[in-house]
């Protein structure tokens, strides 16, 4: 059995608060508001992956699947700065899909598994930017329900096995009912992340993120299987997420 990496969020205190980092054979969510900073953590991980293990990456590439259209080079650019990374070497490292529908991101799954075999080793991290948006669009009727979850159950399973047999670890972004750039919404409460028990279930750790002041975030620790519920404070910078 391999040995599990953690890889850094950015933020010291988002590290600690997760036991060292994001790690691999295990599916990392982060749900939250709009602006909270999600993609910008997607985005940070993209670089600090890349990183030598030592200093809390995974020496490796990454696949970044976008949902949303949120994905924007000149971010990495900038986070691989702040890293005294080269910004076009941490490009050429960042195999990036955009998916347009729930088949398709099912379908990209499945051709990461097979390159992942093609490359041992060379990935370490699978971002979905998020997870629910193509759902919300495919399933928007009232009676699709039960259908939606079925085909997210089926999506999170293969993830979960992906991370299992390539040692990967699995990072993704979910929204709040409210969002609205996740079209319609037929259940009330905004408070509650899209996605139910099927994805309640399938992450092995959830945080939640929420605003604080100015440029100041807030996550807390929903459910991990090794570390206590509590809370850490992160900040968007240009260079990603930093304490
Ligand atoms: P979410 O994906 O949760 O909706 P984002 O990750 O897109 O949110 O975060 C958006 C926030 O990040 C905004 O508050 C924005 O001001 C901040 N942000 C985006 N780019 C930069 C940057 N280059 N420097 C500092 N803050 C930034
Ligand atoms: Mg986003």
């Amino acid at each position: 059995r391999q040995a599990v990496l953690k890889i850094s969020t950015g933020s010291k205190e988002l590290d600690k608060l997760i036991g060292g980092g994001i790690q691999t054979m295990s599916i990392t969510e982060a749900f939250g508001e709009f602006r909270t900073g999600k993609t910008q953590l997607s985005h940070t991980l993209c670089v600090t992956c890349q990183m030598p293990v030592e200093e809390g990456g995974a020496n490796s590439k990454v696949a970044l699947i976008d949902t949303e259209n949120t994905f924007r080079p000149d971010r990495l650019r900038a986070i691989a700065t702040r890293f005294n990374m080269d910004p076009e070497e941490v490009l050429n490292n960042v195999l990036y899909a955009k998916a347009f529908n729930t088949d398709q991101q099912l379908d990209l799954i499945t051709a990461l598994a097979a390159k992942f075999s093609e490359e041992p080793g060379a990935y370490r991290l699978i971002i979905i930017d998020s997870i629910i948006n193509l759902f919300r669009t495919d399933f928007s009727g009232r009676g699709e329900l039960g259908e939606r979850q079925q085909k997210l159950n089926t999506m999170m399973s293969r993830l979960m096995k992906v991370a299992e047999e390539f040692n990967v670890a699995i990072f993704i972004t979910n929204q709040m009912m409210s969002d609205p750039s996740g079209g319609l919404t037929f259940v009330a409460d905004p408070k509650k992340p899209v996605g139910g028990h099927v994805l309640a279930h399938a992450s092995t750790t959830r945080l939640y993120l929420r605003k604080g002041r100015d440029n100041q975030r807030v996550a807390k620790l929903y459910d991990s299987p090794d570390m206590p519920e509590a809370e850490a404070t992160y900040a968007i910078t240009e260079g990603g997420i930093d304490d």
